[in-house]
């Protein structure tokens, strides 16, 4: 899934009632169409690119020109979904929702439960100290020798 497929799917979980009431439907035209005006660009670009390969004369540099223009493209996407968002909030704010009859108000989902630690161990394995099989004393791990008996361990 793409950055802005993934800033789409966002702004559509925010709520789609409010939308009809915004005009962000517009603006999402606008999203929309500069959208589509950047993956021409970005085909134009490739093909440009595969042509330059085709002729063994790869200049990188003399497409900045499309790159810029697609830069300048996906800055006007980002500051035109910056306010979609931003109306929403508004609208949001100026109405918010009531809570559910009955009691508790609609409650966050719970945040995600965090990663297990890496246990000590498995980072540094220090080796554990061992019975000694002659005496039953303690050898401390990687001695070869108990220290009570001397028995090879
Ligand atoms: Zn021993």
């Amino acid at each position: 899934m793409g950055f802005f497929d993934k800033l789409k799917e966002q702004a559509s979980s925010l709520g789609s009632q409010l939308d009809q009431a915004l005009d962000s439907t517009k603006q999402k035209g606008q999203v929309n169409a500069l959208r589509k005006q950047r993956a021409e660009l970005v085909a134009a670009l490739g093909e440009a690119l595969v042509e330059q390969f085709r002729q063994q004369q790869v200049d990188v540099e003399s497409l900045r020109p499309q790159v810029d223009q697609i830069f300048n493209l996906e800055w006007q996407i980002i500051e035109l979904e910056k306010q979609i968002e931003a109306q929403k909030a508004a609208a949001q704010a100026a109405a918010p929702a009531p809570p559910p009859p009955g009691g508790q108000p609609a409650a966050a989902p719970p945040p995600a439960p965090a990663p297990p630690p890496v246990p000590e161990a498995a980072a540094q394995p220090a080796a554990a100290p061992v019975a000694c099989p002659s005496c039953g004393g303690e050898v401390p791990g990687g001695s070869a020798f108990c220290p009570n008996c001397g028995t090879k361990v």
